[in-house]
């Protein structure tokens, strides 16, 4: 694969697009203005400019990224794409949009993907030219720093499709899962409902704040707790993605916590707002219960 294109370029895509143009692909970057997909360029370019300021990137190896990356204002360029990677806003009205217009333009043996996280694959494979050569890639955030991506085929997908990604994903430093086309797929699928289940906890009075946090990083080796990890992902995000298990699987054990629902209902959304499980108004995160 010599040259791939990138439809969105918000935190995934911009993402996506860097560590593509990284491994030497030719990297077309979209979104929905030409001076958007600019900008995202010129904000990896100072990521870059401060990591080989600090030693960590060599600057032959930034320059000849940033010269892969090539932000454009239309789909005029997409038949040289042999990989199509939308990761637009999570709409599925736009991303629908998104496969007729860009599908006019796909060269006919070019895979189209989606880095969607709760849209079914098979359901958004109508609106692309050709369901065999349509796939769910899943990257994680920051694109990055994080080594998996999840592959989901849809009902219709190729096998040649899965292993030409497969091939990608290893051609850009990433492991595969595969995943089958099933709300959440695999990881979010477990987290999410960890994270909730974590809000029933603080809800019915087991823990704080503080010592639910505390207990799974400690106890679990995690990073972060899940409360604060919730605060970063944003209350209200969670919030949908609870719905839409429930909504799709029928299944009671995905019912979000009532806490969760309260605090979304406040508005209060985690970081994003300055107030979740801890309180982001002061110099430091304060727990607020
Ligand atoms: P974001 O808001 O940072 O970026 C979305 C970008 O899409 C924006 O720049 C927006 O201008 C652009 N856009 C909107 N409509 C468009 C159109 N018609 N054509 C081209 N570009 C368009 O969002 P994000 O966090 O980068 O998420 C993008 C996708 O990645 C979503 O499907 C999301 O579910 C998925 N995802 C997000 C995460 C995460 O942690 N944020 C992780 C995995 C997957």
């Amino acid at each position: 694969m010599r040259t791939m294109a990138v439809i969105g370029a918000g935190q995934m895509g911009s993402g996506i697009a860097q560590v593509s143009a990284q491994a030497g692909l030719k990297v077309l970057l979209s979104d929905i203005s030409l001076e958007l997909a600019e900008k995202a360029k010129d904000k990896i370019a100072k990521g870059y400019a401060k990591l080989v300021e600090r030693g960590k990137v060599d600057a032959v190896l930034a320059a000849s990224t940033l010269d892969n990356l090539i932000p454009v204002g239309d789909y005029a360029r997409l038949p040289e794409a042999e990989l199509v990677i939308e990761a637009a806003t999570e709409r599925e009205d736009i991303k629908h949009k998104i496969f007729k217009a860009a599908g006019e333009f796909l060269a006919p043996t070019a895979i189209m993907a989606t880095n969607t996280s709760s849209i079914p694959i098979t359901r958004m494979a109508v609106s692309s030219p050709d369901a065999a050569r349509f796939i769910g890639i899943h990257f994680f955030n920051p694109v990055p720093l994080m080594k998996l991506v999840e592959v989901i085929p849809g009902l219709a997908t190729s096998e040649s499709t899965i292993m030409t990604v497969r091939d990608y994903a290893a051609a850009i430093g990433k492991e595969v899962v595969l995943s089958q086309d099933e709300p959440g797929f695999i990881v979010n699928r477990i987290f999410v409902p960890f994270i909730n289940e974590a809000a029933f906890v603080l809800g019915s009075g087991t823990g704080s704040v503080v010592d639910i946090d505390k207990g799974v990083k400690l106890g679990l080796n995690h990073p972060m707790g899940p409360l604060e990890l919730a605060d970063f992902i944003g209350l209200d995000t969670l919030l949908e993605i609870m719905k839409i298990y429930l909504a799709s699987t029928g299944d009671p054990k995905y019912r979000p916590a009532p806490l969760l629902q309260k605090y979304v209902e406040a508005g209060w959304y985690g970081r994003k707002t300055g107030r979740g499980f801890y309180d982001y108004s002061g110099e430091t995160p304060v727990p607020t219960r």
